[in-house]
């Protein structure tokens, strides 16, 4: 029997759905001031939306859901015109506005204001496929290499105080083996990297054994905008991602997720929590300590948590000390830490962080054409219909068909294809 690397069963199921969720996406503008590889979006200047119409999204996500933040993404949302006003019009509504972002255009007077007007995290895409810094100091670095660049906009942030800090970065079959790295980095900077995500790749490929079809009309496929013309490897799984980082974490302890829309056991988002000193991790919370915490958040706020503060993720000892009769993972983490200090009693007065660890599955094609997404997708943004003015939800991750097409491509099985279309994961 094929070893069950995770089993879904003993996770707990993120209870976000459509109508109440941990997140919204929302994209001000398309212009970027890089073009990533693996990016799903097209790169358009002068593309900025007015703050009109940004008000209007935001009154438009307020009637469809419940939502404890925004992601402000794009294109850069630090290029758009309006960012700071927008920050601030989030807070005035009472969500938790956070800044996604490559960083480059972040300079420490803009921080500095965005803080002011109420930012509450960012999440900074940093990856070895970007294109970044072409003939500058990130040029051709490596996951690891980039490290760097991480640690700078981290440190920028605790400068400032009191912002949340996470990093995104898209997963390559030839990446892979950097995510133990990467996740022992983020071990040693637990003080100040509240989230590490890993986002596996996907586009569309020649070697796909599929035709795709916008109604009746078959599209060519190297008209959609996430195509790449030659090989890829666009099938990984998170388990593909929790096998790697179990190499050198074999503890390594998935709580949570999401599921696919076509798949109960699919991983789409994949959520670890850790805690411990910048020196040793103590525990992986479980599946019952996240349910614990979602469901208080969600009785005191009448929402789902997404982004915790850094002071509630410095808040380690405490859980500690105050959760360790409710829950057995807090029991275990407690022992460890316990003999911790016992050997060393000025270990006591190191700071106990968590920490979370999320992989993320974008679509995955079923052998029959059907394709799973992320069931309850936390990343949906607006998307009107110009034809019929109807204004809708959409995944933003496909965002450019219904841009393009009007609507979301379906796919079928192609007939003349010799390949057994065998792309189900697991
Ligand atoms: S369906 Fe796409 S946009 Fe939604 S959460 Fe999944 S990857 Fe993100």
């Amino acid at each position: 029997m094929e070893e069950m690397i995770i089993d879904a069963r003993k996770l707990y199921r993120l209870p976000w759905n459509m109508a109440d969720n941990g997140i919204t996406w929302m994209e001000p503008t398309a212009q970027c001031n890089l073009n990533c590889y693996g990016c799903y979006r097209k790169n358009i200047k002068d593309s900025h939306k007015t703050m009109e119409e940004a008000k209007h999204e935001l009154d438009f996500y307020e009637s469809q859901r419940k939502s404890d933040c925004i992601s402000i993404a794009g294109g850069d949302p630090l290029l758009y015109p309006h960012i700071i006003e927008l920050v601030a019009e989030i807070k005035r509504r009472g969500i938790k506005p956070i800044v996604n972002t490559n960083g480059i255009a972040l300079t420490k007077e803009l921080l500095h204001d965005l803080k002011k007007a109420g930012v509450f995290g960012f999440t900074f895409h940093i990856d070895s496929k970007q294109g970044r810094g072409r003939g500058k100091d990130w040029e051709g670095k490596n996951e690891l290499e980039l490290n760097e660049l991480r640690l700078h906009y981290a440190e920028m942030l605790a400068a400032e105080g009191n912002i949340s800090c996470s990093f995104n970065s898209t997963v390559y079959a030839d990446t892979l083996h950097y995510l133990p790295e990467l996740v022992d980095w983020a071990h040693k900077h637990i003080d100040i990297v509240h989230t590490m995500v890993f986002i596996l790749f996907r586009y569309i490929t020649p070697d796909l054994p599929f035709d795709f079809y916008a109604g009746d009309k078959k599209i060519i496929f190297d008209e959609i905008h996430y195509h790449s013309d030659r090989e890829e490897v666009t099938n990984l799984v998170a388990q593909d991602a929790v096998k790697e980082i179990r190499r050198r974490f074999p503890e390594f302890e998935p709580a949570a997720f999401l599921n696919g829309t076509k798949k109960a056991d699919d991983f789409k988002w994949l959520l670890t929590e850790r805690i411990g000193t910048k020196d040793k991790i103590f525990g992986y919370l479980d599946n019952k300590f996240l349910e614990m915490v979602m469901s208080a958040y969600h009785l005191k706020n009448d929402r789902y948590l997404s982004y915790a503060s850094p002071k509630t993720n410095s808040l380690g000892r405490a859980t500690l000390l105050n959760a360790w009769g409710i829950n057995k993972s807090v029991r275990k983490a407690l022992g460890k830490y316990l003999k911790y200090i016992g050997t060393n009693p000025l270990r006591a007065l190191k700071k106990v962080h968590m920490q979370s660890l999320m992989v993320i599955q974008p679509v995955d094609f079923m052998s029959n054409g059907d394709q799973s997404m992320c069931d309850a997708c936390p990343d949906i943004t607006y998307w009107k219909d110009e034809k019929t003015g109807e204004e809708k939800l959409v995944w933003s991750c496909r965002l450019e068909e219904p841009m393009q097409y009007g609507e979301f491509l379906h796919t079928v099985p192609r007939k003349t294809s010799g390949k057994k279309p065998e792309m189900e994961n697991q």
